[in-house]
């Protein structure tokens, strides 16, 4: 089921450091928003506080209309308790530049335990799914191999099927395929064009221009904590309104 992600006017700070400095804007249903933007931007910060792995300071971001780590009660809000918690975020699939995957566990397996272990499916139901995901992915043949028999393409491949296993309303990508080397770059972009396709709402962290270019609906370009400017990709890569833009796209390209 697609999702709409709303950031309303989030404010992040660590310590006296205030790294996000009112970010709004709004993701529909099926959409795939591409941030791009220079290190230390906010990027990842504005990832994690999506699925509340960092609390905002101020503002809120809705997924579905819901704030993961709060409810309301009134006219206030309250911290949600840590099991519903838990719940909400099993909704919105993150995948990392580092693959992050159990090394002690094979593909299979790795696609298996959040369904067997949060969602208490049956084993064998978990195991039928999870090697329709692995198909989806490419890899149905590598079922049981270990992450460390597995090229990092093909690493990263399975840390998107681990995420889709839970039936996420929206997948959050950071630069995934910075850590690859270029030869795999492709296919791990290709198993996100199909998912695209098929209609998952995605935020994508990237420096893949040529991603961004073809599959984003919008592109948001952020620096120093706030969107300097989003549109079209057209829009935003070759027709950039502000001098910070073009300077960072004379660099990345
Ligand atoms: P990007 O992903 O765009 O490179 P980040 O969101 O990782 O940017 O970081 C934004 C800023 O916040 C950086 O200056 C970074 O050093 C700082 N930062 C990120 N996480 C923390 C943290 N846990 N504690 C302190 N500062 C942090
Ligand atoms: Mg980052």
């Amino acid at each position: 089921m697609a999702a709409t992600v709303e950031f309303l006017n989030v404010h992040k700070s660590f310590g006296h450091v205030e790294v996000l400095k009112g970010v709004d804007f709004v993701v529909e249903p099926s959409q795939v928003v591409c941030v791009i933007g220079p290190s230390g931007s906010g990027k990842s910060t504005l990832l994690r506080c999506v699925n509340h792995l960092e609390v905002t300071t101020s503002g809120a971001i809705l997924v579905n209309g819901a704030m993961v780590g709060y409810d309301v009660r009134g006219d206030r809000l309250v911290e949600a308790p840590e099991a519903e918690i838990d719940r909400r975020r099993a909704k919105i699939g993150m995948v990392f530049q580092s693959f992050n995957l159990f090394g002690h566990m094979t593909a299979l397996e790795n696609v298996m335990v959040g369904p067997v272990k949060l969602l208490k499916t049956p084993k064998a139901e978990a195991e039928k799914q999870a090697r329709e995901l692995l198909a989806r992915v490419g890899l149905a043949d590598r079922a049981d191999n270990y992450p460390s028999q597995l090229s990092g393409g093909q690493q990263q491949r399975v840390a998107i099927a681990r995420a889709l296993s839970m039936k996420p309303d929206v997948m959050l990508f950071d630069e995934p395929t910075s850590a690859l080397d270029p030869e795999l770059v492709g296919e791990v972009l290709d198993v996100m064009k199909q998912l695209a396709a098929d209609g998952m709402t995605m935020i994508v962290v990237t420096h893949e221009m040529g991603f961004a270019r073809e599959v984003a609906d919008v592109v948001v370009f952020m620096d120093g904590g706030v969107i300097v400017e989003q549109g079209s990709p057209d829009d935003v890569l070759l027709r950039p309104q502000h001098e910070r833009t073009r300077s960072f796209l004379a660099k990345v390209f």
